[in-house]
């Protein structure tokens, strides 16, 4: 495995997300590589604002949900020390827009947390699953365990 620059962890603020990013900042540190987040909202409306689906997080929206939302990722930005500029929030789909965004800012590593899956949220697919699929760099799976 040779060394990586530029890593990006994908945090979905459940609970598992601490040992992902643990796992995360921990590859960063070892690889002295840049450490970027980026968290995608798929599951709250979209103002209407008038930039695109990349969410600047320096200018109050006036939203409030989006405001918390930021709030989230300003917070795990804090506790990992990603520089302000590393991280990203975005609006989409999180399989297209983790690639994507990969892909944009020269990322070769990606890691995300996975769930060991079964029955019909296997036939249904994770995020990891498709990220790999979509992704053009490496990708690690965090596995999770359920509760
Ligand atoms: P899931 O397959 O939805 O259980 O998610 C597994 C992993 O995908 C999480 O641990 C995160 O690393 C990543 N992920 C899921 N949803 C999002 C999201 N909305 N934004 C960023 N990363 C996500």
């Amino acid at each position: 495995m040779g060394a990586y620059q530029h890593i990006l962890l994908a945090v979905d603020y459940s609970g598992h997300g601490d040992t992902v990013g643990r796992k995360a900042k921990g590859l960063a540190e070892k690889y002295q590589a840049k450490l970027s987040i980026i968290h995608v909202l798929d599951n709250i409306p979209m103002p209407d604002t008038t930039y695109g689906t990349v969410i600047p997080l320096t200018e109050d929206s006036g939203y409030e949900l989006l405001e918390a939302e930021k709030a989230k990722l300003m917070r795990i930005g804090d506790q990992l020390g990603v520089a302000q500029a590393k991280r990203w929030m975005v609006w989409g789909s999180p399989k297209h827009e983790i690639a994507l965004l990969a892909e944009r800012e020269q990322v070769d590593l990606i890691v995300v947390g996975s769930h060991g899956r079964h029955g019909l949220s296997l036939l249904l697919g994770s995020t990891a699953n498709s990220v790999l699929h979509y992704a053009g760099c490496d990708v690690m799976a965090v596995r999770l365990q359920d509760d």
